[in-house]
């Protein structure tokens, strides 16, 4: 389409922004408008160096350095970071529209971030591997495609990690995790994943890659098959949001507090 045709198109029929339903403007890329992205909260010291808990500055050095008190009780990642905050964000917004509406060109954007996010916490020479947490292939098939493959597949040709989609599965189909609270999350992800082809994972590190991050419970089930089953030597994970301290299960919430 010409450019001209398309700025007229633009004017006569102006698309709203997702998130705050203002017009869009052509500039502003697809679904969300600049001003909303411009607002996203980026997570920066303090966090656990460990699980990427975003943390009050007076926290203890301890907490900072080793582990928190959202740290999954038995961690096997090796650390995990996470980008940005998710509720009521753009990168939230965009999640949703990619995962729930089929809106596959926000993959772009979202991959754009995580490459960003890459860059800043981590350095790509450590890993052997991406590895997007997999989906049923049920909800492949209802869905057309893993949404974390997607964003994994243009990390990777930016990055140079190459992307590996065929060696760790989901074998459960389970229920969302949306809901449950810290324990339930834990029981209901259990046994859920497996490595299918532990050549390829054997002696690797690998860099785990998912959306959003909540108690860690999925990451780490993750981690734990792909050290155990597949024989990895390491696994870090990269998430592109992470739910805030007042968001999270009211169990997990009322053991931190018990703690801070
Ligand atoms: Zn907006
Ligand atoms: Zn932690």
């Amino acid at each position: 389409m010409n450019a001209i045709l398309k700025s007229l198109i633009w004017f006569l029929y102006p698309a709203q922004c997702r998130r705050c339903g203002e017009n869009l403007d052509p500039a502003d890329g697809y679904y969300i408008c600049k001003l909303c992205w411009d607002q996203v909260e980026y997570i920066k010291r303090p966090y656990c160096e460990k699980c990427g808990f975003p943390l009050n500055p007076l926290s203890s050095l301890s907490e900072m350095i080793f582990s928190c008190a959202n740290c999954p009780d038995e961690s096997k990642f090796g650390k995990v970071r996470s980008i940005a905050y998710y509720h009521n964000s753009a990168i939230g917004e965009a999640i949703r529209l990619l995962k729930d509406n089929g809106k596959t060109i926000m993959a772009d954007k979202l991959a754009e971030i995580m490459v960003k996010g890459i860059n800043e916490f981590l350095d790509s020479k450590d890993y052997d591997f991406i590895i997007p947490v997999p989906i049923h292939k049920k909800k492949v098939r209802k869905r057309g495609y893993n949404q974390m493959e997607l964003i994994g597949r243009k990390v990777s040709s930016k990055t140079g990690i190459p992307l590996e989609t065929k060696s760790f599965v989901k074998i459960k189909n389970t229920p969302p995790q949306r809901g449950l609270t810290g324990k339930e999350r834990i029981q209901n992800i259990k046994g859920s994943f497996s490595v299918i082809n532990t050549s390829n994972i054997e002696r690797k590190r690998i860099l785990l890659i998912d959306d959003v991050m909540t108690t860690g419970s999925t990451v780490n089930e993750c981690a734990r098959v792909l050290l155990e089953e597949g024989k990895a030597d390491n696994v870090d994970v990269i998430t592109l949001a992470r739910v805030a301290f007042s968001d999270l299960p009211d169990d997990i919430r009322d053991a931190m507090s018990q703690q801070i």
